[in-house]
């Protein structure tokens, strides 16, 4: 038998009224900020006293109902660390960056952040239900002064217009799903007008920090505004309540799929068994695991670093240890402005001219014997071939594969290996030219 999921309150919420509790208005105005607020429901360690005194912080802000999720007297309470500061914050460690993705050099217009060939990121507000200590975007988020404005709004629908390769938009932020309902309906209302989006996404972690905000209501206007699709955000099985399976089950029924992002943690859910058990939870309230990111390099967030190897010891730990649809693709986003990397355990083992040798998660070894007699697929007679469009730049290993290009260089790998100064081979063009016509001899 499962575990029955269940519902939680802090000593001091016991005489609120259930129609307080559970509207989200009382929830977002009640929210907790100072250890004035905060002691009355945790006991407070010098560490995070220490923190939530000092000035200029990452921005503090709880709802009641999450906060009611920790376990007072656990000072190393898995959700407490997510929302509650420690004086760790403040040390800087080597290689922290501000903007670690390097999203602000990916920006055509403010808050939209085009870094992949058929999708966007668009930041719609600054503004979250409460703030995740690790937060990879604190360079801008939880400032009331620098939330996007209309112009920026429609600088953003306008670029959204005019570049018709994007048929994915995510929405995030911030967190979409605090913006006033009438701002919320209009901006996808904008959205779907563009013909060319094909996708709407949304990133949320609303349905987790106040679940009450998930109402029938909202459900059905965002089902207006279909195929659209949402990402919450959970760490460690005790933040899947019954009040978050209930919101799950409200967003599941109006044809919303949903996945979940966790970020790895020191901590809070860098072991393999509890990981086990938050993907089987989560698909008991049909969200299914999407990713499991690597810490990224942000100020603030050194002590909940782990070595990457963690996250391969915890996919080796899943895959095939449980469904395949609980399993999430484990990804280090690369420091830079790389992108998403997906980083998991060898299967393969070794390969020869005619078999591989690959290995399964009990440690079985075993062989895969290659067809001898493989037709080709033939790119001249297939249509997709045909017709497929790639920005130049970013056919990446694939135009490697089909022959287009013959190699990737890195920037100024020409200059730096012709110093004897004769003309180069291979120097202009990065192109690949059938044999015999310059592309192995100096030209
Ligand atoms: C994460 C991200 C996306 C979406 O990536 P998927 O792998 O498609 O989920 C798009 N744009 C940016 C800038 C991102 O960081």
């Amino acid at each position: 038998m499962p575990t029955p999921l269940i519902s939680k309150r802090a000593p001091i919420y016991a005489d609120v009224p259930d129609e307080k509790w559970n509207d989200w208005r009382w929830q977002l105005s009640h929210r907790l900020n100072t250890v004035e607020d905060i002691e009355k429901v945790l006991n407070l360690t010098e560490s995070e006293r220490k923190a939530l005194q000092t000035q200029g912080l990452f921005r503090v802000d709880v709802t009641p109902y999450f906060i009611s999720l920790i376990d007072p007297e656990d000072a190393n309470d898995p959700v407490r660390k997510q929302i509650i500061p420690v004086s760790e914050e403040l040390n800087a460690f080597t290689s922290m960056m501000e903007d670690s993705l390097a999203e602000d050099r990916h920006s055509p217009v403010p808050g939209l952040v085009h870094r992949y060939p058929d999708r966007v990121l668009m930041l719609v507000t600054t503004q979250c239900a409460s703030y995740c200590r690790y937060c990879t975007r604190s360079r801008i988020v939880g400032d009331p002064g620098q939330t996007f404005n209309r112009q920026d709004f429609e600088a953003q629908i306008d670029y959204l217009k005019r570049t018709p390769q994007v048929r994915d938009v995510l929405l995030s932020g911030g967190d979409p799903l605090v913006l006033a309902p009438k701002i919320l309906e209009e901006l996808l209302t904008r959205l779907r007008e563009i013909p060319h989006i094909e996708i709407v996404r949304i990133g949320s972690r609303v349905p987790v920090f106040m679940p009450m905000r998930i109402t029938q209501e909202l459900c059905d206007m965002l089902a207006k505004f279909h195929p659209l699709w949402l990402n919450i955000h959970v760490n460690h099985p005790n933040e899947i309540s019954l009040e978050l399976a209930e919101a799950t089950d409200r967003l599941s029924r109006v044809g919303i799929p949903l996945g979940n992002q966790s970020v790895l943690l020191a901590g809070v859910n860098d072991c393999v068994h509890m990981q086990r058990e938050l993907v089987q939870k989560l698909t008991r309230i049909r969200v299914r695991p999407y990713y499991l990111y690597q810490c990224d390099l942000v100020e603030g967030s050194g002590h909940f670093r782990t070595p990457v190897a963690k996250g391969i010891e915890i996919i080796e730990g899943l895959r095939g240890h449980t469904s395949g649809y609980a399993v999430p693709q484990f990804i280090v986003d690369a420091p830079g402005g790389g992108g998403k990397i997906p980083v998991m355990p060898n299967y393969m083992l070794s390969m020869s001219d005619h078999k591989v040798i690959v290995r399964n998660y009990e440690g079985f070894v075993t062989t895969y014997e290659e067809p001898t007699e493989y037709k080709s697929h033939d790119p001249k007679t297939c249509k997709f071939c045909q017709s497929k469009r790639v920005e130049p730049g970013q056919t990446g290993l694939t135009g490697l594969l089909d022959g287009e290009q013959l190699f990737i260089k890195p920037e100024g790998f020409d200059e730096l290996h012709n110093r004897d100064g004769i003309q180069h081979r291979l120097r202009d063009e990065n192109k690949w030219k059938p044999l015999g016509i310059g592309s192995g001899e100096t030209d």
